[in-house]
């Protein structure tokens, strides 16, 4: 998908409250309900939820933030019954899975980073999905040329084995208190009861409605009539229920080894197409060997120390972790709190350029190729990035640095930075923590909304296209591209769970979606809680804007309403232009979440106030 695309520009929804825009319309909608294809209608008690979504949450006894109140719901309701913040992660993910299909679920994958606070150390997850062993590079490649993203994020092409089982269930064995059964159960419940369709959900429909009318599994599941489910629809989901129950009694090997595996198999490689779609839909090449074949990684987490906080992130295949790293390193370099918003915002940008041109050049699945992590980690070589930027703003492409040592002084390689970055809004972070002082940073996707847009038949889960991260053709002739597909490879991401210590204790732990987006976002709220002083609240609230080392930098409409925006423009040379689509989704940047834990065992959660019609933050005990 060209950059062009996924910045579409428009204007930002800005001011009103989303959440209770949200609840208003459900209850004047509240006479139109179906559940999996049978009317019913909508409980009041089902508005619970949205009535309790609140952003910001401060208490005891341990926190959750995510973008859903019954996800939260369910990981508070785990960490109250003796589960850690591992237990209470798994519940809130596996709920959102029912609650949010189209952002979450065991058919996509996610990184997951753990501060273990008895051992004192930060562990990774990568439960990313991998391309099945049939892959070549020309995966995406019809008749000589690549195929267009619209066309192929629908196809079983797309489709890559799934990592979010394995990845909970791994989570729970090792570093758990609680069954995986029991994490699973809140799930269930909700899977089963159902919950009420708001108006957020009806927008990530419209997103990709197209492809979920394409599959005669989703049209039965998600649509009415082949349309979105009316606002206050109660929907729910008896397969997905019947598909954690069969989790809970056989673990993961029910989907990577047993009857799912075959299902799966099968989905992707004969679609349930609806032969009313007009889409092209391609088989894909995924078979049950490449399903008993997946392992979920623990690679080591990547770390900076940035002003005295120390910044636990994501290592490749996603370069979350390496591309925030960098970017920290080079603004590390300026007196960020001490010049003026302006320039620091400045610095901000051209940090950003020079780092992503290094990730777009560098950062791949490390089994397949030589990703230089230490050279970019490393300040010695954010010194030679920094010294390239001035007070004006760089012409980009930027080229990439040499982050091989001795590093090349200041100075950048002549050949331009390849591949490209992606602006989607469809996948969602999860933060918790615990009485004990475990902290959970999990960001997980299917990638694009609802994924390929397929249902597996009678299992209640969409599948998803997190193949089509892949390049699907070298970026550029001069320069090698580390992110072709092959078999077994893993696509680059940009997930970004990150977790901060300061003096060997948990500070705060951030997160987002928004595809590259992901990475600005979580840097961004960084400096504005580190640098700029702002509550988290603040921190995640302020518009945003970034740059993926392209001529003009996105933006939300706020930003650019923005004297700060202004004076960039006339002062620094920055351009920008505004992100936008035709649904209020498509005008934001990221939905992030937040825990900070604050002297005397008390913790602070933050979720979106507006974005992604408002997140949930929760805590055991509010005071
Ligand atoms: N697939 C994207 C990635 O891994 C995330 C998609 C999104 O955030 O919407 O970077």
């Amino acid at each position: 998908m060209s950059l062009a695309h996924r910045l579409r520009r428009h204007r930002v929804f800005v001011g009103t409250c989303a959440a209770a825009v949200a609840v208003a319309t459900v209850a004047a909608a509240g006479q139109t309900a179906v559940a999996a294809g049978q009317p019913e209608l909508a409980h009041p008690a089902g508005l619970q939820g949205e009535q309790s979504k609140q952003p910001v949450a401060t208490g005891t006894g341990g926190a959750v933030s995510s973008v859903d109140p019954d996800a939260s719901r369910a990981g508070i309701a785990v960490l109250r019954r003796g589960g850690n913040a591992v237990d209470a992660a798994i519940a809130t993910a596996a709920t959102l899975g029912v609650t949010e299909p189209f952002v979450a679920g065991p058919g996509g994958g996610g990184f997951m980073v753990i501060y273990l606070a008895k051992q004192h150390r930060v562990v990774t997850i990568d439960g990313r999905e991998t391309c099945p062993a049939a892959c070549t590079k020309n995966l995406f490649v019809e008749n000589g040329a690549p195929l267009e993203f619209e066309e192929a994020r629908h196809s079983g092409l797309a489709v890559g084995v799934p990592g979010m089982v394995a990845t909970w269930a791994q989570a729970v064995r090792r570093y758990g208190t609680k069954r995986f059964a029991q994490d699973l159960r809140p799930a269930i419940h909700r899977a089963q009861r159902g919950f009420i369709v708001d108006d957020t959900f009806v927008q990530e429909t419209k997103e990709s409605l197209a492809d979920l009318q394409a599959f005669t599994s989703s049209r039965k599941l998600f649509l009415k009539h082949g349309q979105p489910l009316p606002v206050g629809t109660r929907l729910r989901n008896p397969d997905l229920a019947r598909t954690y129950r069969q989790l809970a009694r056989t673990g993961p090997s029910f989907l990577y080894d047993g009857p799912l595996a075959k299902a799966i198999a099968h989905t992707v490689q004969h679609p349930p197409v609806w032969k009313g779609t007009p889409l092209q839909v391609r088989p894909g090449i995924m078979t049950v060997k490449d399903l008993a074949r997946y392992r979920a990684e623990e690679p080591a987490p990547t770390h900076v120390n940035y002003r005295g906080f120390d910044i636990y992130g994501m290592a490749p295949p996603s370069s979350g972790g390496s591309t925030t790293g960098e970017a920290l390193n080079i603004l590390s370099g300026y007196d960020m709190s001490g010049e003026s918003r302006v320039l620091a915002l400045h610095h901000y940008l051209e940090s950003l350029r020079y780092s992503f041109a290094d990730r777009n050049r560098y950062v791949g699945d490390q089994d397949y190729v030589d990703v230089p992590l230490h050279g970019l980690l490393d300040p010695d070589f954010a010194a030679t990035r920094r010294c390239l930027i001035t007070d004006r703003a760089a012409t980009s492409p930027v080229a990439p640095g040499d982050p091989y040592r001795p590093y090349a002084g200041c100075s950048d390689r002549t050949a331009a930075a390849s591949a490209s970055a992606d602006h989607e809004q469809s996948t969602n972070n999860i933060v918790t923590a615990d009485k004990w002082g475990n902290v959970v940073a999990y960001t997980n996707t299917i990638e694009h909304f609802a994924g390929t847009g397929m249902t597996v038949p009678g299992y209640g889960f969409l599948l998803n296209n997190e193949m089509t991260d892949f390049d699907f053709a070298p970026a550029s002739p001069d320069v090698p591209d580390v992110n072709l597909p092959a078999g077994g490879k893993i696509p680059r991401s940009s997930m970004n769970p990150t977790v901060v210590l300061r003096d060997g204790k948990p500070v705060f732990a951030v997160g987002s979606p928004g595809g590259a987006t992901i990475i600005t976002t979580v840097l961004q709220i960084l400096i504005n809680r580190i640098d700029f002083g702002m509550s988290m609240e603040k921190a995640i609230e302020a518009p945003r804007v970034g740059n993926f080392n392209t001529p003009t930098s996105f933006a939300e409409q706020a930003f650019l309403d923005s004297r700060a925006a202004t004076r960039l423009e006339k002062e620094h040379g920055q351009k920008f232009s505004v992100v936008t689509g035709p649904t209020q989704l498509d005008k934001e940047i990221g939905a992030a979440t937040a825990v900070e834990l604050l002297p005397g065992h008390r913790f602070r959660a933050d979720a979106e106030p507006v974005r992604r019609g408002g997140g949930s933050a929760m805590v055991v005990h509010q005071r």
